[in-house]
């Protein structure tokens, strides 16, 4: 009896310790999933100044990059792909995918091949604008002979390391404007990450990845998300760097809790658009919203 009364009041007294204790690693991991910079990172958001790159996590140092991001003008303070890559100890790209082939988007291409190969690379079937399409191809043959390049397909999908990508929509859509094409025709791809066996999160963590669709390619992207029931995302990838050409039934049906938004600072596009921030905060107001110009290279 004795023996059970010291293990009650014992109980009693490591209560609190417990309870503190179970508490401070729930918020720790809870501020880690949303500042970032953290061993448990699923998503980069990499500074590459005007244009996008993400780096999205299969493994303890492996990735898929979506995008590269523009060549170094040198004239801008920004990380870059590479750089990027090794901030966040990436050392085996499983995939390259390039969204469309705008240079924002791709012009890093050589910098990235000359210091890593990706095991895969996916690509937009549409071969718009021709001089940045043949010159990424020309890039991958000479850096990247062995490396298989495949066109993305709707649907396709995968599953590489604790990451499944799913391609939402690859066909070109064409309109009367060369970069309205371009941009809609922007592969979009839906990311379901299954963080570390040691984060707090038991769902995969979603993330959608847009490059820069416009009006017909957000129309697109709502019929695909409708269709698939995506809806309530963790992590969005604003379309066209924030541009303000948003669609706000996607968003509301997206609902993200994080936006990210490749963009540099005093860029001549005033991307992001204050419209597109004010419309993101009104579907959510708890929205947090990364962007490259204010919080440089950023890891969730
Ligand atoms: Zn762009």
């Amino acid at each position: 009896m004795k023996n059970y009364f010291i293990k009650i009041i014992a109980l009693i007294t490591m209560l609190p310790i417990i309870l503190s204790y179970s508490l401070s690693i729930l918020y720790s991991h809870a501020a880690q999933y949303l500042t970032g910079n953290t061993d448990n990172w699923v998503i980069a958001n990499c500074d590459v100044w005007q244009g996008d790159s993400f780096l999205i996590r299969t493994g303890e140092n492996s990735a898929i990059v979506n995008d590269v991001g523009p060549e170094d003008d040198g004239k801008h303070k920004r990380d870059g792909i590479v750089k990027c890559l090794k901030k966040y100890h990436i050392n085996q790209i499983d995939l390259l995918i390039l969204s469309h082939y705008h240079d924002d988007h791709v012009g890093d291409l050589e910098s990235l091949l000359k210091v890593q190969t990706p095991a895969k690379i996916l690509l937009p079937i549409y071969e718009e604008p021709a001089m940045w399409a043949s010159k990424t191809a020309a890039i991958i043959r000479k850096y990247a002979a062995s490396t298989p390049v495949t066109s993305a397909i709707t649907g396709q999908n995968e599953i590489i390391g604790f990451t499944k990508f799913t391609i939402l929509n690859a066909n070109p859509l064409i309109s009367i404007d060369d970069d309205d094409s371009i941009n809609d025709s922007s592969l979009t791809v839906y990311y379901e990450i299954n963080a570390p066996s040691d984060s707090f999160e038991s769902k995969p963590i979603s993330f959608l990845a847009t490059g820069d669709i416009e009006i017909r390619g957000q129309q697109e992207l709502l019929k695909t998300v409708k269709q698939l029931n995506i809806k309530n995302i963790d992590i969005y990838k604003i379309p066209h760097h924030g541009s303000s050409t948003q669609n706000a039934t996607l968003l509301k049906i997206l609902n993200p809790k994080i936006a990210l938004i490749g963009v540099g600072e005093g860029n001549s596009y005033k991307h992001p658009s204050d419209k597109t921030i004010a419309l993101l905060e009104s579907i959510n107001p708890a929205i947090i919203i990364k962007r490259t110009d204010q919080d440089g290279s950023c890891a969730i």
